[in-house]
C-alpha cells in the first residue's frame, strides 16, 4: 500500500512517535511524506520514506497529486488545529481530494491507530482492487 505522512510541526513529536510505535506495520509499504515530517520519522525508525516538498512549498498538492490518481491507500495527516497554517488552501484541497477519491485518512492519533490495525489485519485489501481496475490516463 502506499501511505503518506503529514505533520504540522506541533504535531510531528506525535506523529515520530505514533510511527516508532507501528513501525513493524509500515515496514511492508511504500512511505511517502512531506519533508521535514519523512526526515524527522527517518531520524528515529529504519523506514525508508520518499519526502516530497515541505508542506508550505507545495508538499501537500504533490501528495494530492497521487490522491487525485487515486495511487495513495492511506494518508495520516496530523493537522495542527489551533494554529493557522500559511498553506491552508492547499490543505483543504487535500482533504478535499481524499474524499473526491475515497481515500482512508485520518487526521488525528486516535482515528489513525484504528487505521494501522485495520491495514495490518489486511482490511485494505480492497485498495488492491482499485489499482488493479484504475482506469489508464487515456482510457
Ligand atoms: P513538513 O510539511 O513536513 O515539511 O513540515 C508539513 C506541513 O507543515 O504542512
Amino acid at each position: 500500500m502506499n501511505i503518506a505522512f503529514i505533520a504540522h510541526d506541533r504535531k510531528k513529536e506525535e506523529m515520530v512517535n505514533f510511527v516508532i510505535a507501528y513501525e513493524s506495520v509500515f515496514e511492508d509499504h511504500k512511505l511517502y511524506s512531506t519533508g521535514t515530517t519523512g526526515t524527522r520519522i527517518m531520524e528515529q525508525t529504519q523506514l525508508s520514506i520518499h519526502r516530497f516538498a515541505s508542506g508550505p512549498l507545495g508538499g501537500d498538492q504533490q501528495i494530492g497529486a497521487l490522491v487525485a490518481d487515486n495511487e495513495m491507500d492511506l494518508i495520516i495527516f496530523l493537522r495542527d488545529p489551533l494554529m493557522a497554517q500559511p498553506h491552508e488552501p492547499d490543505i483543504n484541497a487535500l482533504l478535499r481530494l481524499c474524499d473526491v477519491q475515497g481515500i482512508p485518512l485520518a487526521t488525528n492519533v486516535a482515528t489513525a491507530e484504528i487505521l494501522v490495525k485495520a491495514l495490518d489485519r489486511g482490511d485494505f485489501a480492497w485498495r488492491e482492487l482499485v489499482h488493479k481496475y484504475k482506469p489508464g490516463v487515456d482510457s
